[in-house]
């Protein structure tokens, strides 16, 4: 835990909707084994409440919430509050909700008269019946009620005393919190700190969240204006992902909260330094989940938020960082790029160590050409913030401790496009594997969908005396990225493996050829999967092979 002093201060709570409202973000479509990643990024970061979707509104967010997950983390699910005219016993929307396993529904409730004019088209008292019943169905079911008003900020200038009158409803029905949702995120933060002051000072003991859009920049101003008026739970995503220009960061939020003033004296969150100082990886991470590259320039965790141009801001970090650097770059996982292989560095990998459980004595030796083997790697391309088993893999051999499995001889994939006999265009991929077992050969060929595909069962096909071991990998998620390195093109390739356990892990592989970068990263998510069995036979002795099938 965070050696933090939480006398006198006061709790803010953080709600990420990354999995729902920035699942709106164009290009971004989560597959159910993103979000369930997703979900356990989060719950490692140490925020308070993930809200996973939308259930009955698609069947994804239906499927995840039909069970329970195993996360610390509060679960909300989102939805409308119930429409005119039914009871919220017999609102489909709304039972969908109840049926989902969440700890808490979110409900949206229109906050502007104007649209429940025009969109929702019933009377403004229909609207604030449908938030009163809507919760108290909610608490009824044993769920605690959280009310987003949507367009709160642009209703409130337009009809002031309504847009009150729709937090008060939340707030008299039970909603443990009520949101003001600054929905088109064009209000400035001067307008978010009076507004929230004012529904604070008209309905007494409410409390309230913020949830802000950046479009006009504003989205982490406003989260704060919020704050210092008196709100107590901030609503964002990671990486400020969302729709149009995105919610408020979480990833910038979170160290400002904690690092800046006035804040960091007034304030905790369920964040501990700890789970900050992982902060840099979780967002690159975020991003080779999403498959598109790192903004370099993100605020605290961007390869450029500190990084320094030699010359004369450079020799002046060397002598005393705090001179160009606002914030300690480790405080949040980053690292000071002017000083190349130094100290920086070197307690990243030993961080990264220390998170996969790879013991080292921090002045071995390895550790140096650990870190230089990194380097090397990720100039030509590896990227091993979203590929935690390739850098274990990579780590164990450096170190010593990995020892060889099997070797690949040599392995072949023909792509054959033909007519068949019924003259349907059809496309064949085969792949034949020639592994080396303790001297002995084995030969494997296998068909697939494609030639990944093809290649991946080929190799898994029949590996000897591992074979029971890895039987139970299936491939979850394949990600390819083209880029520019140097002067030629480069193929990085992240793949995703899950276990019977349920456990998962990604590997990375690069290379020119498509099918070279994705058979590195198939050979090292067998081999990370053989070395975890080892180590948990070792910790279970006596237990055999055997169990680490289980
Ligand atoms: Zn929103």
């Amino acid at each position: 835990m965070a050696a933090e002093n939480s006398i006198g201060r006061e709790r803010i709570q953080l709600y990420d909707t990354t999995l729902r409202d920035g699942a709106q973000t164009t290009g971004v479509d989560f597959s159910l084994a993103d979000k369930l990643a997703v979900m356990k990024m989060l719950d490692r970061l140490g925020i308070d409440v993930i809200e996973g979707g939308y259930p009955g509104a698609n069947p994804l967010d239906t499927q995840l919430f039909s069970q329970k997950h195993p996360i610390r983390t509060k679960l909300s699910c989102f939805g409308m509050t119930k429409r005119a005219g039914v009871s919220a016993s017999n609102d489909p929307g709304v039972a969908a909700l109840l049926q989902a396993e969440a700890d808490i529904v979110c409900y949206v409730a229109k906050a502007w008269d104007f649209h429940v004019r025009t969109a929702l088209g019933c009377t403004l008292d229909e609207n604030l019946d449908g938030v009163r019943e809507s919760v108290a169905a909610a608490l009824a079911r044993g769920r605690e009620a959280i009310v987003d008003c949507e367009h709160f900020f642009d209703g409130y200038k337009a009809n002031p005393a309504y847009a009150v009158d729709v937090a008060r409803a939340a707030h008299e029905a039970g909603a443990g919190w009520v949101v003001l949702c600054d929905t088109n995120g064009g209000t400035l933060p001067d307008e978010v700190e009076c507004n929230v002051a004012a529904v604070i000072a008209a309905v007494p003991g409410i409390r309230l969240g913020i949830h802000a859009h950046d479009d006009t920049g504003h989205a982490i101003a406003n989260s704060l204006a919020a704050v210092r008026a008196g709100a107590r739970q901030i609503q964002g995503t990671l990486n400020g992902l969302g729709e149009r220009c995105g919610n408020a960061n979480l990833v910038t939020l979170i160290p400002t909260l904690k690092l800046k003033e006035p804040y960091a004296s007034r304030f905790e969150t369920g964040v501990s330094d700890e789970a900050m100082a992982g902060l840099t990886q979780l967002s690159r991470a975020f991003d080779e989940l999403l498959n598109r590259q790192p903004n370099r320039q993100a605020p605290y965790v961007g390869a450029s938020a500190f990084a320094t141009k030699a010359g004369i801001h450079a020799s002046a970090v060397l002598k005393d960082p705090r001179t160009y650097e606002h914030v300690e770059p480790q405080r949040v996982g980053n690292s000071r790029a002017v000083l190349v292989s130094t100290q920086a560095g070197r307690s990243n990998v030993l961080a990264e160590l220390e998170r996969l459980g790879i013991s080292a004595p921090r002045n071995d030796q390895r550790i140096a050409r650990l870190l230089e083997e990194v380097k090397d790697r990720e100039a030509v391309g590896y990227a091993y913030e979203g590929a935690d088993a390739s850098f274990y893999v990579l780590a164990q051999r450096v170190l010593g401790r990995a020892r060889e499995y099997f070797r690949v001889e040599r392995f072949k994939v023909n792509v054959e496009r033909r007519y068949n006999a019924n003259g349907q265009l059809v496309t064949f991929s085969e792949a034949t594997v020639k592994v080396n077992i303790d001297g002995e050969t084995m030969i494997s060929a296998a068909e697939g969908d494609g030639p990944v595909n093809a290649l991946d069962r080929a190799l898994r096909k029949d590996l000897g005396k591992y074979q029971r071991l890895i039987e139970g990998i299936s491939l979850v998620d394949f990600k390819v990225r083209i880029f520019q390195g140097g002067t030629d093109a480069v193929t990085r390739v992240l793949i995703e493996s899950r276990d019977e356990t349920g456990d998962s892990w990604t590997t990375v592989g690069v290379s020119a050829n498509i099918i070279d970068a994705s058979f590195q990263a198939l050979t090292d998510s067998i081999v990370y999967k053989l070395m975890r069995g080892e180590e948990a036979d070792a910790r279970s002795p006596g237990a055999g092979a055997v169990s680490l099938i289980l």
